[in-house]
């Protein structure tokens, strides 16, 4: 039995995220229509949708880099909550961006341990090797001591994920991870996520990526005018979507 159906096998039945008619406004805009999910410990879920459909807001609520308007969003037990809770949720929750935005002026290595001594106070000795543990796992640890300038595209986001690992996340979140990589890298950034699925991470991911949803997905959920208007299998949303979006979003990208 692998780690992931372990966790999501586990009796308790908790969702480690919750979130309840979330609404979001950007002035007189309506971005977020009263979107509820619930996501269960070591899930995967794929989330996908046409563009200024809400994928990156509603992602970006969970980790409070947007505040909702209106709803409820509770991650691991933490209601977020206007200005409360914002450093537990940050360390609960690990995000990766398109952009990768690394710091440029610091080593990969430095990238990488650089929070945790910051914002956990480990001894620095502590952090490194810890961030050398981490780079090992997605790859590039003989990178440790370059720029990020000087790393290929795939590089760079495997060090952007194994710096978001350091914090020891229950909760990641991808941002359309590959979307800036020339085709040859994607393959390297997708089989380090598929691998932390495979441990038992707890992920939601926003991407284009119809090979990766249905090898690694459990969850394939679809954005339409910020709603969710299929939240179903990948392989029953490929074969038969129920929502004319979907089809016509799925004759597009296929
Ligand atoms: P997606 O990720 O699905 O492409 P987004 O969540 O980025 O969509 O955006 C949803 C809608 O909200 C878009 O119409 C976008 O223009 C709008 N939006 C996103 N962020 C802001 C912002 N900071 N201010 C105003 N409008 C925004
Ligand atoms: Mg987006």
């Amino acid at each position: 039995m692998s780690m992931t159906s372990l966790a999501k096998s586990s009796p308790s039945g908790v969702p480690i995220i919750v979130a309840e008619n979330v609404h979001k406004h950007f002035g007189s805009f309506h971005a977020l229509r009263g979107v509820n999910m619930s996501v269960q410990p070591g899930e995967v879920v794929v989330i996908i949708g046409p563009s200024g459909s809400g994928k990156s807001t509603f992602i970006r609520t969970i980790n409070r880099l947007e505040e909702h308007s209106q709803g409820t969003i509770i991650v691991d037990g933490i209601e977020l909550k206007d200005g409360q809770n914002l450093d537990a949720i940050r360390r609960e929750v690990g995000m990766v961006f398109q952009s990768f935005n690394l710091f440029p002026h610091l080593t990969v290595l430095e990238n990488v341990s650089l929070a945790p001594t910051r914002v956990r106070k480990v001894p620095k000795a502590q952090a490194q090797q810890r961030g050398m543990e981490l780079l090992a796992r997605v790859g590039i640890e003989e990178q440790a001591h370059k720029y990020p300038a000087q790393l290929s595209g795939g590089q760079q986001q495997r060090v952007a994920i194994a710096r978001a690992l350091a914090m020891d996340p229950k909760v990641m979140l991808f941002d359309e991870p590959t979307s800036a990589l020339d085709p040859e890298m994607i393959k390297e950034v997708l089989d380090v996520m598929k691998g932390l699925a495979e441990s038992g991470m707890t992920m939601l991911v926003v991407t284009h990526e119809m090979g990766f949803a249905r090898e690694v997905a459990d969850r394939l959920v679809f954005f339409d005018e910020g709603n969710i208007v299929e939240d179903t299998t990948p392989d029953e949303f490929y074969n038969n979507p129920q929502h004319e979006r979907a089809k016509q979003f799925l004759g597009k990208i296929l």
